[in-house]
């Protein structure tokens, strides 16, 4: 007889499906046939305009020493973010993208005999990560597609270790404001930690900027979590990383591996903190082609959850499923989030000008085929 190794699994991981990632363009091309140089990607929530001239120069500027270890306390990245940022060297934890770093407070923090809570549709890392330490994921109903922060509150017992919140999330885009997070920060116990993943921060403007930096003063119980992979270009390097009280980024600190951000993410994410005019261009195109994209989508009488992130979620309802596949046969990958219990809906990443154009036209076409298709319609 031969050994069910699956079954030798601890339970957590034996039910656990794996993270879906967006489509790889060169997956793609295989599987059509396509040229992969005609293919674009909005599936990912990746920056459009290519990587900062300040980052590349500093990966350049580090091949050399590919043979050395990287600096495990990541000293020059800190000292960056630290003088950015105005928060201590001793409060950050790097990780190997944010996720490594959500991934290390679970472990942290919970273990079998805990809840951890998080809303419907928020970032799927988080029940992942529950689920493969064994942990109770508390799954609280969302409130118009965001996160009902007064549930999510009466959610917590005697069990809770963590509650996560994306602000803005993803996929949905929908954001609070700093007077709901304070309010929702304000209910919660000092014994159990919050974890407010701000991913896409760097996207929020004016009076919808929330913060969670100037919040961890006030809450002891506060790790903000935040990345180099979306607004600031890096998402092939693996660059996050938490901000704390010291104390819970000593605790952190013994269990993510010593090398978890290599040579190259740290100098990239170094250098690229630099780049103003890099992140206020990021900025500026995903804000037009926020527009452009709504715009496209009211003309054609298509529903939409209002994003804050540099991607949005539109409504096809039944036809989700065909219309992905009509726009990848068309060489565009945008994301199907079904897994996220939602069906009818596409996530599509805000692209540069031309390629938001690209998708609009496919979509339409998509949506064209469709509908002649349909019993009883067309000729
Ligand atoms: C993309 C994303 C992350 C960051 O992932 P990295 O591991 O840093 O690339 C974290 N949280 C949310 C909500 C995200 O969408």
């Amino acid at each position: 007889m031969s050994t069910d190794y699956q079954s030798l699994a601890v339970k957590g991981v034996q039910a656990l499906s794996p993270y879906q990632p967006g489509k790889p363009i060169d997956e793609l091309a295989r599987e059509l046939g396509l040229n992969p140089d005609r293919i674009i990607k909005l599936a990912s929530n990746e920056n459009p305009l290519g990587p900062s001239p300040k980052a590349l120069a500093a990966v350049r500027g580090g091949l050399d020493e590919l043979c050395r270890y990287p600096d495990g306390n990541g000293f020059d990245l800190k000292q960056a973010l630290s003088a950015r940022y105005g928060v201590r060297p001793s409060q950050i934890t790097l990780g190997n993208g944010s996720n490594d770093v959500l991934e290390v407070i679970t472990r942290c923090f919970a273990d079998q005999t805990s809840e951890v809570v998080f809303s419907q549709y928020a970032f799927a890392v988080y029940p992942l990560v529950t689920q493969a330490i064994g942990a109770t994921g508390v799954s609280v109903p969302a409130r118009d597609y965001g996160h009902d922060l007064n549930a999510m509150a009466e959610a917590v017992t005697g069990r809770t270790k963590l509650v996560f919140v994306a602000n803005p999330n993803n996929p949905t885009g929908t954001v609070h404001g700093a007077e709901a997070i304070e309010a929702f920060l304000d209910r919660i116990p000092e014994r159990v930690l919050v974890v407010l993943d701000e991913a896409y921060c760097e996207y929020l403007q004016g009076d919808g900027y929330v913060d969670g930096l100037s919040l961890l003063e006030r809450y002891p119980n506060l790790i903000v979590t935040r990345t180099f992979s979306k607004a600031w270009g890096l998402a092939s390097l693996r660059a996050g990383y938490s901000v704390s009280s010291p104390e819970i980024a000593n605790v952190l600190n013994r269990v993510r591996q010593p090398f978890n951000v290599d040579a190259l993410a740290l100098a990239a994410a170094t250098a690229v903190l630099d780049d103003e005019q890099y992140l206020q261009r990021a900025r500026e195109v995903n804000a037009e082609g926020m527009k452009q994209l709504e715009t496209a989508f009211n003309e054609m009488g298509l529903e939409y959850i209002p994003s804050a992130g540099n991607f949005i979620a539109l409504n096809v309802g039944e036809r989700a499923a065909d219309i992905n596949q009509l726009l990848l046969e068309q060489g565009v990958i945008v994301r199907p989030i079904a897994g996220y219990g939602m069906p009818g809906h596409l996530r599509v990443s805000i692209g540069l000008p031309e390629e938001n154009d690209r998708f609009i036209e496919s979509l339409a076409r998509a949506l064209d085929t469709l509908s002649a298709s349909e019993p009883g319609r067309g000729v």
